[in-house]
């Protein structure tokens, strides 16, 4: 195999992390790629050239594509976070919704930098069904805060109806 040049491993490495992002549906484009996802990913790829392989088909240079593509995904998904309005439960304790399917929302508490950190309790279905999170650290918890223990259902439609809103804020 004969040696590749800085600027062809980078073309190779960035290609195949546009066909790794393509497969995930994280990305797709018609014609020509998308220069802003082609720049962000010469962007990343710049701050560490030596992006360890990510096992996947064996390809040292397709898997270090790999790396990069996640890498990437990880940069929309704190992007996505951070952009996310905090709710507060009545006790104050601050959280971010994450909805990831109709009627179903999980709730997850907030790092200092805006992103989601614990997986603190998950509601599904019109009527909020309180379910255990697959994570273990709140595991005891079923759809309530993990500080005052009220149910997230009961806060929400609380919040949501102006009487009561009022008639808490005078509590
Ligand atoms: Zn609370």
């Amino acid at each position: 195999m004969t040696e590749l040049t800085v600027e062809q491993r980078q073309e190779v490495i960035i290609e195949a992390a546009l066909d790794y992002m393509t497969h995930q549906d994280w990305y797709w484009c018609e014609d020509d790629d998308d220069p802003e996802v082609v720049a962000d990913l010469l962007r990343l790829y710049a701050v560490d050239p030596n992006l360890p392989p990510t096992p996947c088909s064996g390809s040292i240079l397709f898997d270090t594509g790999v790396t990069l593509a996640l890498t990437w995904e990880a940069e929309r998904r704190a992007e996505y976070e951070r952009s996310l309005p905090v709710w507060i439960c009545d006790c104050g304790t601050r959280y971010k919704l994450e909805q990831w399917a109709l009627s179903n929302e999980s709730f997850y508490t907030v790092t200092d930098d805006g992103l989601f950190d614990e997986l603190a309790g998950t509601l599904k279905g019109k009527r909020g069904i309180g379910s255990v999170p697959p994570d273990p650290k709140y595991a005891a918890n079923n759809g309530g805060c993990i500080t005052c223990r009220k149910a997230f259902k009961a806060t929400i439609d609380r919040q949501a109806d102006p009487q009561t809103s009022l008639l808490f804020d005078l509590l």
